[in-house]
């Protein structure tokens, strides 16, 4: 699993199916966890690892040094490095990984990093997969994985710049520009992490824009084939 989010609960139970928690022997069915970064949508969901629900035992989470150094020091989630329900191993820039079958590779994004650092993986199986939720502004590095890759997800969260009065104080590449820099290009593209304000979570022009420029929205439950 990539991320903890808030809705870590609903996401395992979508993994575990018709598989009863008698048969999971209270165990939750994930090989492990890796984090993209410090901001509570992306790990919150680590909360339902400790002792007042599934206490975990020594589940791998995949992070750098940095959130490495957050979780251990912060309540709560350091009473789930106390209490050893996660087992954190440290991640490196552009050193892939192995897991369940696939190889993930974090790279360094820029984004606000209040508390840590933030990464993005590519995903090496059969296909090529880049999933980059949270980034400030793209970088050339980043737009060249896209560009390289078979299938992206990627940071939608704003449709455009004037959709919330504080945008620059929480920066994300607007979809209406993204999708100038990335035509033209053959990947399946796909966006994600959509706040609730962006209009693309509604029928409309702009979800229509979206789709008439080749590019698709992610969706709960969606699957992949990779
Ligand atoms: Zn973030
Ligand atoms: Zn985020």
């Amino acid at each position: 699993m990539i991320d903890a989010s808030p809705d870590f609960k609903s996401q395992l139970d979508i993994i575990h199916g018709e598989i009863s928690e008698t048969k999971r022997k209270g165990k939750i069915l994930v090989s492990g966890i890796l984090l993209t970064h410090s901001h509570l949508g992306h790990c919150a969901g680590l909360w339902h690892l400790g002792k007042e629900s599934v206490e975990e035992k020594n589940l791998p989470l995949y992070c750098t040094l940095e959130m490495k150094q957050f979780l251990s020091n912060s309540y709560p989630f350091s009473l789930l490095v106390q209490r050893r329900n996660i087992k954190i191993e440290e991640i490196h820039h552009d050193e892939g990984l192995k897991m369940g079958g696939l190889e993930f590779m974090p790279i360094q994004v820029p984004h606000r990093n209040e508390i840590g650092d933030t990464v993005a993986y590519i995903i090496k199986s059969k296909k090529k997969v880049m999933y980059v939720p949270d980034i400030d502004k793209w970088t050339d590095e980043i737009l060249e994985e896209i560009r390289s890759s078979d299938i992206a997800l990627i940071d939608g969260t704003f449709y455009s710049k004037n959709e919330i009065p504080r945008f620059e104080e929480v920066p994300h590449p607007p979809i209406r520009e993204t999708i100038d820099l990335l035509r033209n290009v053959d990947v399946e593209t796909y966006f994600t992490h959509i706040n609730h304000t962006n209009p693309v979570n509604r029928k409309g022009r702009e979800s229509k824009y979206v789709k008439s420029k080749g590019f698709k929205i992610a969706h709960d439950g969606m699957t992949l084939e990779i």
